[in-house]
């Protein structure tokens, strides 16, 4: 979508600190990261919300590039969170479907 700033992503017009992609996921560094590690995971294909994935195997990937990435950043064994925030409750900002990574610091719990 050109007017999505994940897609600008993506297509390489705007380049964040990326950390990994391959042919159906990209993920790069939040610019205003809430933990020590705090990454976004995001389908190349544009879907807005969670609401609007149908994919289970795109699913899957996104889960599973995650717990890589966590691994890499040696998060694994002290945890982490991955978030999906979904629409307006959820605190959505960009319409262009993303998991959070978080870690390297202690998560509370109910979140904010
Ligand atoms: P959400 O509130 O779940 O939609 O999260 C959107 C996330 O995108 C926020 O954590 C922002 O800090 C992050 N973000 C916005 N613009 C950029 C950017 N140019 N590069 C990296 N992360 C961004």
């Amino acid at each position: 979508m050109s007017d999505c700033l994940f897609c600008k992503m993506v297509e390489g017009e705007i380049k964040p600190d990326m950390v990994y992609q391959d042919d159906y996921v990209f993920a790069f560094r939040d610019i205003s990261p809430k933990a020590p590690v705090h990454i976004l995971i995001i389908p190349k294909q544009h879907i807005e919300t969670l609401n609007d994935l149908n994919d289970a195997g795109l699913a899957g990937h996104l889960l599973k590039t995650a717990i890589q990435l966590a691994k890499q950043e040696g998060l694994a064994e002290e945890g982490y969170r991955t978030v999906f925030n979904c629409n307006k409750n959820g605190g959505q900002e960009v319409f262009h479907l993303h998991m959070h990574l978080l870690g390297g610091r202690q998560m509370n719990w109910p979140p904010g």
